[in-house]
């Protein structure tokens, strides 16, 4: 998924809600959109030696 690498590289620095998935500032603590707070940070590359 290359493709895209501008919209992924983005995504890295975002939160999404572990409840519906919204999107979310990176620093935010609670879903914007349900209130939930279980937002996971999307780390791809968390992979590195
Ligand atoms: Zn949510």
């Amino acid at each position: 998924m290359a493709r895209f690498k501008e919209a992924d590289e983005r995504l890295l620095n975002k939160k999404v809600c572990m409840k519906c998935d919204a999107r979310n500032a990176p620093r935010a603590t609670r879903c914007r959109k349900c209130g939930y707070e279980g937002l996971r940070q999307k780390a791809k590359e968390s992979r590195k030696a």
